[in-house]
């Protein structure tokens, strides 16, 4: 028998005992690269598939390839390795009528916290298409930005840099760039920073860092999203830097999402700031009422519900901050309505939404929040930015706080000084005009744009 026929009669022992949807997501583009005294290659499509198959799917392998083999296995390797033409490798059938057995073992079918059922095999959600995205003012920039890099990968701009707060769409601009070239290629890698570095440093604790190199080196297309927790991580950074230079070098896409610009990330490379705004940056900002109310209609008929007008603009009049928020009022005013058998009416949603609103709206914003803001975003804490230390990291900071309390509270100058660890007026004076005059001169845009992003952390 040789290796493919091996593995063809060992896929069809495990999809029987599992569902469709599962048995291809995991089993899709794998096939046996070496099989020789007991020890077997097995090659997977990304370290994803390779976790699962590693953790899950272990047992039912080895199962199957003695079965099917008709000997010991001792070892098997799991290794990332995308099909290369030449490799024949199982292809995915028709679906089937399946024996009546089926039921049974469904059940035990292996489910578990990484929800298989909506992410694809390259890790991305079907749902995050461009079909379903909106264009309004806030995003057509970074939408249009993106739909050009999928449409000319590697030519158009690259990398592409998306930044903008929470819940504005930049995860489903992402994967809808990642969804829209998987027509085209497999060789795509969706993954977060914080993955990236995990697998990282994984990969060197168990001496498998080339692999890891191979992984992330040949592909067409790499997106990496929320690259601001890569931040002050070195090691990784370095490695994030090759990677980069080698993909650009070979003209492959490279789309990276954050939750600031470049020069805003803190504890980031300069030299990696350099490569990130080379090619573009695009924003994506807070919605206008007209993309609220029309991405609502586009939520609510999805799920097969029709608003009235007065309703949708109430929602998205009520619901300020992001589009994450705002689908969870939709959810909540479909579910409470579909529960109690009533047709949603402006007075009823007002009912539902009651609480939801004013949880969201009472939260007016405090010094205390704007301080502890600003500390999220520079990585220090609250006492350090109101103690007395006059340590330069400390210092601008704590300016910034000033400024931004005298901005957006307009509050005196006495009550600033007092919540920032009882300062006097004049220091609080003196802070604010110092950052008011560095950001109207356009001296210092690194501080300008730190503190559009610290606005975007309260405001959300
Ligand atoms: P981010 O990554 O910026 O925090 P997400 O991409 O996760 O935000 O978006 C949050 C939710 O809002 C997702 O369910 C996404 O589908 C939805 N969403 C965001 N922007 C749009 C849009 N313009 N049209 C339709 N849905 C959107
Ligand atoms: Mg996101």
């Amino acid at each position: 028998m040789t290796n493919e026929q091996v593995w063809q009669a060992v896929l069809g022992e495990i999809e029987v005992s599992l569902s469709r949807a599962n048995f291809i997501t995991w089993f899709k583009d794998t096939f046996i690269s070496s099989f020789e005294n007991e020890r077997v290659v097995i090659c997977v499509p990304n370290a994803f598939v390779k976790k699962w198959l590693e953790e899950k799917y272990h047992k039912n392998i080895i199962s199957a390839l003695e079965n099917v083999a008709k000997q010991k296995i001792k070892e098997i390797i799991y290794k990332i390795e995308l099909k290369k033409s030449g490799h024949v490798s199982f292809e995915i059938n028709k679906p089937e009528t399946k024996p009546e057995t089926m039921e049974a073992t469904e059940k035990k079918e292996v489910t578990g916290p990484a929800a298989p059922a909506n992410v694809n095999r390259y890790g991305l959600n079907p749902r995050y298409v461009f079909e379903s995205f909106v264009v309004g003012k806030g995003n057509e920039l970074a939408r249009a930005a993106c739909l050009a890099v999928t449409n000319n990968l590697g030519k158009a701009y690259n990398p592409l840099f998306i930044y903008g707060g929470v819940g504005l769409g930049k995860t489903h601009l992402l994967q809808a760039i990642g969804n829209e070239v998987a027509k085209k290629t497999n060789k795509i890698l969706y993954t977060t920073s914080e993955k990236f570095t995990n697998n990282y440093i994984q990969a060197v604790q168990t001496g498998k860092a080339k692999e890891f190199k191979n992984l992330y080196r040949n592909v067409d297309l790499l997106l990496v999203d929320d690259v601001q927790f890569m931040g002050g991580k070195d090691g990784t950074q370095e490695e994030f830097f090759h990677t980069f230079n080698e993909l650009l070098q070979n003209d492959r896409q490279i789309v990276i999402t954050s939750d600031r610009a470049p020069k805003s990330i803190p504890a980031i490379e300069k030299r990696l700031v350099s490569r990130f705004e080379a090619g573009m940056v695009a924003d994506v900002g807070k919605p206008d009422i007209e993309t609220k109310v029309a991405i609502l209609e586009k939520k609510a008929l999805e799920k097969g519900v029709t608003l009235e007008k007065e309703i949708l603009i109430y929602i998205a009049d009520h619901v300020q901050n992001n589009i994450r928020e705002l689908e969870g009022a939709l959810t909540k005013v479909i579910a409470s309505h579909q529960f109690k058998g009533l047709t949603p009416t402006l007075k009823t949603v007002k009912e539902v939404l009651g609480d939801f609103i004013s949880n969201i709206q009472t939260k007016s914003l405090t010094p205390k929040d704007i301080i502890e803001s600003v500390g999220k975003f520079y990585n220090i804490t609250f006492k350090e930015i109101t103690g007395a230390s006059r340590k330069k990291e400390l210092v601008t900071p704590r300016q910034i706080a000033i400024f931004l309390i005298r901005e957006e509270l307009n509050t005196s100058y006495p009550t600033i000084g007092q919540e920032l660890g009882g300062r006097d007026h004049t220091t609080a004076m003196h802070a604010y005009n110092k950052i008011s005059h560095e950001i109207k001169q356009g001296e210092n845009e690194k501080i300008k744009q730190e503190i559009e992003s610290i606005r975007q952390l309260f405001n959300c």
